[in-house]
């Protein structure tokens, strides 16, 4: 059987979900709302906050499971995902159903994703080939890469032994790193990563570590192709006729995020989404229900365009209070992330006027929102002086965020000691703690969190079912969305970032030429590719910073 490793993580979130086997749905509760039937638990790793892989994912999978096996990812299906911390990479657990595939790795300096498949992994894509192909099993050879082995290897092989030269028979093209199928006859009998190239290999020494031993039989992959298609029809049949029809009053059609998954993909996220209905409902009900108890005078309602806040904005929109939404643009977001704001926060007070400007900082305002501007070059001045933000040096958010929101405030004719939030205790350590409704001193507002419970995967739900418009950098595979340049951001987000802003990226780059001027061009990208620039310990010797800020700042 194959061994399923978890990777520890340093505290032990929610991370139970349940799982309709009849709906073919990941359910937020116990309860499935389509069915009304009891779902079955699942586990994922720590932290636990499950959501919907976009189009970009799709594609990235594929890539990673085509250095294995050549085979299409079916878009008919919807696929979750888990970030899981890992020290040198981005990791993602990827689950079809309430399975896991396996774990998607994207390393910072090929540039490339890896696949690394459970079992069921195994099974699942090769399952696709068989029903794409004859059922030959010299037709799915074709298309996979593997090893064969003689009857003396078998036996070892199957109790965890590696891979060796001398026991192969038949051997395909392969590189190094790559997770290559170890076959005995007509039977899958592991999976091994390769430690060298296969036109290396020779006589002695290890080729392949075994990664698990497995006995898949050409009927265990016929089985789970037949259910394959069976979970097609229920899919197909579930979908017919489901339409929801409180879409928000944010709709916008360029910002639709159900254009963000294949389209082939949407019955069974309609599925999804109504097994999940009167959950969703629920959490609406309650948080609209804090929001009116407490804010039926106004507030602010505080918008950085990513999916928490565009989810909370619409519930604040549906409680009916008076409202005042702001924008904090820091001079350092992404242009789809301000064109995206724009057009949401157009929709709900029309075009926006230059109200004031004061030193660095402008503030525009239409009848419902605003947005303060902070001068980009007030980031680089202070990087310099103080040292490139990490995420244990954040005094950015501080400077280009909280400071120009709470001179925002008090320039606007409107309540502003009270503020609606959209943070949730699953996003990050830190906010496990967070209580609903808090002071900060910085905005000097008191924050409230509507959403606090909400786990990634029902706050992605909830957009959907209303149709509320995302930001579109979600489509692109960003998970976390701030300022382009955030210590916070991931390995496979910088890399995003040089791909779809090579002028920001070259802002960055130069930037760090201009206070390391004795490194070469080269040994600079290395060191923005590694990412050690976001935190202060690993980075110690190389940027220098004026830590003693920090305490400053928290005085
Ligand atoms: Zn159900």
């Amino acid at each position: 059987m194959g061994k399923k490793k978890r990777i520890k993580a340093p505290f032990i979130g929610t991370t139970t979900y349940f799982f309709c086997s009849k709906c073919y749905s990941p359910l937020l509760n116990a309860k499935c709302c389509l069915c009304n039937q009891k779902g079955v638990e699942f586990s994922i790793s720590p932290p636990g906050d499950l959501y919907i892989a976009f189009e970009a994912y799709y594609n990235f999978i594929e890539k990673a499971v085509a250095k294995t096996i050549k085979v299409k990812l079916p878009r008919d299906f919807v696929y979750m995902l888990n970030k899981i911390p890992t020290r040198n990479k981005t990791a993602y657990e990827v689950y079809f159903l309430n399975k896991r595939l396996g774990v998607l790795f994207f390393d910072p300096f090929s540039r490339e994703f890896v696949f690394k498949f459970d079992e069921f992994g195994l099974k699942f894509f090769l399952s696709i080939l068989l029903l794409e192909s004859s059922n030959d099993f010299d037709e799915i050879k074709k298309n996979i890469k593997y090893v064969s082995i003689d009857d003396n290897a078998k036996d070892k092989i199957a109790k965890g032994a590696n891979i060796l030269a001398p026991g192969i028979i038949e051997i395909t093209d392969f590189r190094e790193g790559d997770y290559v199928v170890v076959l005995h006859k007509n039977k899958i009998i592991a999976l091994g990563k390769a430690k060298i190239d296969a036109n290396e290999i020779r006589q002695r020494g290890v080729v392949l570590r075994n990664v698990f031993s497995a006995t898949i039989t050409i009927n265990d992959l016929e089985k789970v192709a037949k259910s394959i298609k069976c979970i097609r029809e229920a899919i197909k049949r579930l979908s017919r006729g489901i339409i929801f029809p409180t879409k928000s009053t944010l709709f916008l059609e360029e910002y639709n995020p159900w254009k963000y998954i294949p389209s082939e993909a949407t019955n069974h996220l309609k599925v999804i989404i109504t097994a999940n209905r009167c959950i969703l409902d629920r959490l609406a009900k309650d948080a609209i229900s804090f929001i009116k108890r407490y804010l039926k005078e106004g507030a602010i309602v505080s918008f950085s365009g990513g999916k928490d806040s565009s989810c909370t904005l619409d519930l604040v929109i549906q409680a009916k209070i008076p409202f005042m939404v702001i924008f904090a643009d820091t001079g350092l977001e992404f242009p789809e992330t301000v064109a995206y704001v724009e057009s949401v926060l157009q929709k709900i007070g029309g075009i926006f006027q230059l109200q004031s400007k004061i030193n660095t900082i402008e503030i525009y305002k239409n009848k419902n929102a605003v947005i303060v501007r902070r001068n980009e070059k007030v980031f680089w001045t202070l990087a310099k002086h103080l040292g490139f933000p990490a995420m244990d040096f954040r005094w950015c958010c501080k400077a280009c965020k909280f400071i120009p929101i709470r001179t925002a405030l008090s320039k606007i004719n409107f309540t502003n000691d009270r503020m609606i939030v959209g943070t949730r205790r699953y996003e990050s350590f830190l906010r496990k703690r967070q209580k609903r409704v808090e002071f900060n001193r910085w905005t000097r507002t008191f924050n409230y969190h509507p959403i606090q419970e909400w786990s990634a995967l029902a706050v992605w739900l909830y957009i959907f079912l209303r149709q509320i418009p995302t930001n579109p950098l979600y489509k692109l595979g960003f998970h976390r969305l701030g300022c382009w340049l955030c210590p916070s951001s991931e390995y496979l987000e910088i890399s995003l970032l040089e791909e779809l802003h090579p002028n920001l990226w070259r802002k960055l780059e130069e930037f760090f030429i201009s206070i390391l001027p004795n490194k070469a061009k080269d040994e600079i990208r290395k060191i923005i590719k590694s990412g050690i620039w976001r935190k202060t310990n690993e980075s110690a010797n190389i940027i220098p910073r004026k830590l003693d800020i920090l305490d400053l700042i928290k005085s």
